[in-house]
C-alpha cells in the first residue's frame, strides 16, 4: 500500500517511519522496513501499526540505504509473517510491493518445483525469489536481475528492492503503482506517495508504467524492463498548495 525508500548519509529508520507515518491515511494493517549494509539485510516488521514498527526497532537498527512498507493485504493473511519487505532464501535480496502479482499462483508453483521453500504466503516473496534465481543464473547485477524478474511478473506492481551486495542503491519499478523519486543533497528517497517526502524535497521524478530506476545517494538512472535508458526531467513540488 505504501512504499518509503532513502539512501544516504543520515540513518534511514527514522526517515523511513516518518515517511510510513505520512502514508498511513491510505489505511494499512502491517508495516516493516530493511536496512541493507556491509553485515547483510536488516529486516524488522510487525502486523499492526507504524508505531509498534518503531517500538520495535532495536538500537542497533542503523544504516542506510533501507526501504519501508505499509501493507494492504491481498495474499495473505495480515499477519508478520506476511508484512514487508520479504527476502529470498539466503536473505540477500528485500522487497517492498504495492499491488498484485496475477500470474502468482504459476510462478509460485515454478519456484516450488525448483526447491524454493516459502516464508510467506504472498504474491512479493515470489519477486525476491525470482531476482535470487535471476543471480543464480547469471545476472551480473541488481538492475539486470530485477528487469529478468519482473519480466516473469504480470499485474500491477509499484515495490523497491534492496540488495545485501550492492548497499549503494535503491532500485524501483513501476507497473500501475505510482513510485517517484526525491532529489537531495546528496541523498535520494523513494515513495509511492508525495506525501512521504514532505519535508525532505521539493524535486521529484515520476516513474512511468513499465519503467525503472536505479538510485544511490548521489543520482538515478531510469530504463525499461528491457534495458533501454530513459529520459526525465524532474518537477518541483509546490507544498504550500
Ligand atoms: N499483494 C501484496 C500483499 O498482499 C501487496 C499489497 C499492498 O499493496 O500493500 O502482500
Amino acid at each position: 500500500c505504501g512504499i518509503v525508500g532513502y539512501v544516504g548519509a543520515q540513518d534511514a529508520a527514522p526517515i523511513l517511519i516518518e515517511g510510513l507515518g505520512r502514508l498511513e491515511y491510505r489505511g494499512y494493517d502491517s508495516a516493516g522496513m530493511a536496512l541493507a549494509g556491509k553485515s547483510g539485510l536488516k529486516v524488522r516488521k510487525v502486523s499492526g501499526r507504524v508505531a509498534d514498527l518503531a517500538a520495535d526497532l532495536p538500537a542497533r537498527f542503523k544504516g542506510a540505504p533501507g526501504i519501508g512498507h505499509t501493507r494492504w493485504a491481498t495474499h495473505g493473511e495480515p499477519t508478520q509473517e506476511n508484512a514487508h519487505p520479504h527476502t529470498d532464501t539466503a536473505g540477500r535480496v528485500a522487497v517492498v510491493h504495492n499491488g498484485i502479482i496475477e500470474n502468482a499462483d504459476e510462478l509460485r508453483a515454478k519456484l516450488v518445483a525448483d526447491g524454493v521453500e516459502f516464508a510467506s504466503q504472498t504474491d512479493t516473496e515470489i519477486v525476491a525469489h525470482l531476482i535470487a534465481a535471476a543471480f543464480a543464473a547469471g545476472a551480473s547485477d541488481l538492475e539486470q536481475a530485477v528487469r529478468q524478474a519482473l519480466r516473469q511478473c504480470v499485474g500491477a506492481y509499484g515495490l523497491a528492492v534492496l540488495d545485501a551486495e550492492n548497499p549503494d542503491r535503491i532500485v524501483v519499478a513501476r507497473n500501475g503503482s505510482p513510485v517517484l523519486l526525491g532529489i537531495g543533497e546528496k541523498e535520494m528517497f523513494v515513495a509511492s506517495d508525495v506525501a512521504a517526502l514532505i519535508g525532505h524535497t521539493r524535486q521529484v521524478v515520476y516513474l512511468d508504467d513499465g519503467e525503472l530506476a536505479s538510485v544511490t545517494a548521489t543520482g538515478y538512472r531510469t530504463f525499461t524492463l528491457d534495458a533501454r535508458t530513459t529520459a526525465k526531467s524532474p518537477s518541483t513540488i509546490d507544498w504550500d498548495v
